[in-house]
């Protein structure tokens, strides 16, 4: 009772007048067990994110070298393994991606050169060119390395498939220079710095169709490859699905701030957003 007045006098009401529900024990291995669980979704949930926004974004990335005045040169396919990931989430990666200690396509378009060549996912790494990929932990920086160093030639992946070993002559072809990135945050935005494009993975959420992420990965390398950022700080497109898609929506009059659309503290130039004749 005492301590109970002294609690009141500090005003702390509600600890002295409601009783205490005490919540079911919870065992360490039913935790574990329910953090295992969740760090599965959600993988698996950026994984097919992963997937769906690079292929859409390698496809624009192709499509569209003959307009960019900077190029790279790609694969369409890229690697991973398990030591790619943090300390705490590899037993999920293990269950959700299948990775090991060897480098396997992380990530493939079907329709680019190596998806072309053969390649496959779950595919193993083990040379390029006839250099055997390091083991361990340095053997994802050592195949991202070998590749590199081969991208502008042809190059020989020797593959590990179901227990075979299998050799695609794979040749990289050009895209444009200008990265396409998913980064995470809830925002319904994507933007366009002068070199790189970086896309929410709150606007991959809400994007209905492949074609509506292609038109503002589109809208956003427009905007690098005809150096409006040079021209003009940062341009930002942030509200619904695009800046292409509500310039349409309001009616060709270019104006996104016009429905709201919160562009916060970025320099923002209408100046070049497009304006549809209609
Ligand atoms: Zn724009």
């Amino acid at each position: 009772m005492e301590r109970c007045i002294v609690a009141l006098a500090a005003a702390s009401l509600l600890g002295c007048a409601t009783p205490v529900t005490e919540g079911p024990e919870v065992s360490i291995d039913a935790r574990n067990e329910e953090i295992r669980r969740q760090q599965e979704y959600v993988l698996g949930v950026r994984s097919a994110e992963d997937e769906r926004f690079y292929r859409v974004a390698h496809r624009i990335s192709s499509a569209n070298v003959e307009l960019c005045r900077r190029r790279g040169m790609s694969i369409g396919a890229t690697f991973e393994t398990i030591y790619d990931y943090a300390a705490q989430m590899r037993s999920a990666a293990k269950a959700v991606r299948g990775v090991s200690a060897s480098p396997q396509v992380a990530w493939l378009d079907e329709k680019g050169p190596a998806g072309a060549a053969g390649l496959r996912r779950g595919d193993v790494l083990l040379a390029v060119n006839g250099t055997p990929v390091a083991k361990g932990p340095k053997a994802g920086k050592s195949a991202r390395g070998l590749l590199a160093a081969a991208l502008h030639g042809s190059q020989r992946l020797t593959i590990l498939r179901n227990g075979e070993t299998i050799n695609l002559d794979i040749a990289g072809k050009q895209v444009c220079g200008y990265p396409f990135y998913l980064v995470d945050g809830s925002d319904l935005n994507a933007s366009a710095d002068g070199d790189v494009v970086r896309y929410y993975r709150g606007m991959l959420r809400f994007a209905q169709s492949d074609d509506e992420i292609a038109l503002v990965l589109g809208h956003e390398l427009a905007h690098n490859v005809m150096r409006h950022i040079q021209k003009s700080q940062i341009n930002r497109v942030a509200g619904a699905i695009g800046g292409a898609l509500l310039d349409a929506a309001l009616g060709g009059d270019g104006d996104l701030a016009e429905i709201g659309a919160s562009i916060g503290d970025a320099a923002f130039s209408q100046a070049f957003e497009p304006r549809p004749t209609m």
